[in-house]
């Protein structure tokens, strides 16, 4: 189950712009994985819920659906829903971060320490557009993607299959070096990642033929994406671990599938009911009748009883769009148009103004 992002930031839902980011600096600090005691899952968790509470437009999101999306957490395929998803774009924690925390920390890959540079791989994206109808039943959908996977020939290490590995020999294992600074405090000695292993002091004797040595490919996917019956449109489906594959065996980043439902020629939806509308004529309404409605899966009978008025709401139980998650479905509700006749042969006026003297 997903946690509460102002509770992993230790701040109340009315919490300030500056609050939260001043809350953020001081766990950041607190659990960035470079520093002892670092904790690299909670700072991911952090950041996480920091991306969100920071953008106005998210941050809003989350507080009207936070926790309706937490109740429907692990129940699907794919990993479950997250509030992450919201907003698409910005899960990259790529160079910027690296920035950031440049900033924070004072200049960053501290001297003395060996530091996996390995790139994790990005988030993706992607919209897919359901039906109605498949909105109503769940649906699943092949989605082909064009992103980096892992190589099957090195399996993401890198090095072509018997190639030994081996102690760099530009930085003799030690996966940094040294470079000396002149500045105007003096000359010092300044520590840098290694650019030949990337910080892991090991290389292989040959690279991978198929990715270089990157331990990745870009390559046609295809992936089955299951969407639950009863998703909202607009709503976010995530699957960890689903997107582009980490720099040589480094973690993978998510998948976010954003689901737009189209209009349907007949039915509107609000929350988990269906609205359609149905034509009568005045004689109907007046002395009642029984009419075919047509609901989201089939045609049934519905009783007009003597006397209904133009703009009246009839229920069809259970014909409304189903829950997510759940087994119980919402109602149908009929709205009634009464039809007054435009072109009357001359026998029908003559019936209505019979009516009209009969005070109708
Ligand atoms: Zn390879
Ligand atoms: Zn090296």
């Amino acid at each position: 189950m997903a946690k509460d992002y102002y509770d992993i930031l230790g701040v109340n839902k009315g919490a300030s712009d500056d609050e939260i980011k001043k809350a953020y600096r001081k766990l950041a600090h607190k659990y960035h994985p470079d520093k002892s005691g670092g904790d690299a899952e909670k700072f991911k968790e952090i950041n996480s819920a920091y991306q969100v509470l920071s953008d106005k437009s998210k941050r809003q999101k989350y507080d009207q659906f936070g926790s309706g999306f937490e109740q429907m957490g692990g129940g699907f395929g794919g990993g479950g829903f997250s509030s992450q998803g919201f907003g698409g774009q910005g899960f990259d924690f790529g160079e910027g971060f690296e920035d950031i925390f440049s900033n924070i920390f004072g200049g960053g890959g501290g001297a003395g320490r060996s530091r996996d540079m390995r790139k994790a791989g990005n988030d993706i994206q992607v919209d897919v557009e359901i039906t109605f109808e498949e909105m109503v039943s769940g649906t699943r959908r092949e989605i082909e993607l064009y992103q980096r996977i892992l190589c099957d020939v090195c399996s993401g290490s890198g090095g072509e299959p018997g190639a030994k590995q081996e102690t760099c020999l530009t930085c003799k294992g030690s996966g940094q070096i040294h470079k000396t600074v002149s500045s105007f405090f003096g000359s010092f000695s300044q520590a840098y990642v290694c650019p030949a292993c990337q910080g892991m002091g090991k290389t292989f004797s040959q690279k991978c033929h198929k990715c270089h040595g990157e331990g990745r490919v870009k390559q046609e996917r295809k992936i089955a994406v299951d969407i639950p019956a009863g998703i909202s449109d607009g709503q976010t489906i995530s699957m960890q671990g689903q997107g582009e594959a980490g720099e040589r065996g480094a973690q993978s980043g998510d998948l976010y599938v954003t689901v737009h439902i189209l209009a349907h020629r007949k039915f509107t939806r609000e929350g988990n009911n269906l609205l359609s509308s149905e034509h009568i004529s005045f004689s109907q309404a007046s002395l009642g009748d029984k009419i075919n409605v047509e609901t989201i899966d089939e045609t049934v009978k519905m009783k007009i009883p003597a006397g209904t008025q133009s703009g009246e709401l009839f229920r069809i139980k259970g014909k409304g769009a189903p829950s997510l998650g759940r087994a119980n479905r919402g109602d149908q509700l009929v709205k009634i148009i009464v039809d007054i006749p435009k072109n009357t042969s001359r026998e029908q006026k003559r019936i209505i103004e019979q009516l009209r003297k009969e005070g109708l």
